[in-house]
């Protein structure tokens, strides 16, 4: 099993590690600092370096539950290759901002979650609301959270105490992870949004780019897609 740094840090860029297999696909290694495509957040992107040579990794994502770093090609890797590492940080954390900015979204709009999409600069949540909520109120919403510099947390549960409190899943479509007896959970500030999640985030809201628009779509009568634009 690939160890997951991403989970504990979300902020490291560059890691040295050993390949442990070769896919047809692309490489799992001993370690990784790439977030594998998931919960509505892209595969992170970035490159592989080993003695002279320089591979492009064009996505991450979990094949038959092995983290795969996608390969343009897998030529001269070989497994217990020593390698490093390097993502593409400005995309990451493009979604990092963007991610965290979906939970303060989330704080705004206290309705179940049933999708959403994490882009560069642009982000998505679906509500199962029936009302179009206030654009420019949602706007100066999120702003202001921004700006109230909210640190945001990572700390878990037990699968019991989720049972417990059924209400701390707020989206419908992305299931916490089960199965390890603990579950993930990001909490911003000390009550503004606290809720399971794999993902990555920034450290502080004030990370998170000011929002430049958003933009609200009805997608069916319990429907309401809100689009941000940094
Ligand atoms: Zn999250």
């Amino acid at each position: 099993m690939t160890v997951e740094l991403f989970r504990n840090n979300s902020y490291l860029k560059e890691h040295k590690t050993i390949i442990s297999e070769v896919l047809p696909e692309g490489l799992v290694l001993n370690e990784t600092i790439f977030y594998p495509e998931g919960g509505g957040q892209p595969g992170d992107e970035g490159s592989i370096t080993f003695k002279n040579n320089r591979i492009k990794i064009v996505g991450t994502k979990y094949i038959n539950n092995k983290l795969v770093h996608l390969t343009e090609t897998t030529n001269d890797c070989k497994q217990n290759e020593a390698v490093t590492i390097i993502l593409d940080w400005s995309k990451r954390y493009s979604y990092m901002q963007v991610h965290t900015c979906l939970h303060l979204l989330c704080s705004i709009i206290p309705y179940p979650v049933t999708g959403g999409s994490i882009g560069d600069g642009r982000g998505r949540l679906d509500f199962d609301l029936e009302t179009k909520p206030d654009k420019e109120d949602v706007l100066y919403k999120l702003n202001e959270l921004i700006h109230k510099d909210y640190s945001v947390q990572i700390s878990s549960i037990t699968d019991q105490e989720l049972d417990e409190n059924p209400d701390l899943v707020r989206t419908m479509s992305v299931k916490p992870p089960r199965g390890s007896g603990k579950i993930r959970m990001i909490r911003i500030g000390d009550d503004v949004d606290f809720q399971p999640c794999g993902g990555t985030h920034v450290s502080k809201t004030l990370e998170i780019k000011l929002v430049k628009s958003v933009k609200i779509e009805n997608k069916g009568k319990m429907n309401k897609r809100i689009i941000l634009n940094f």
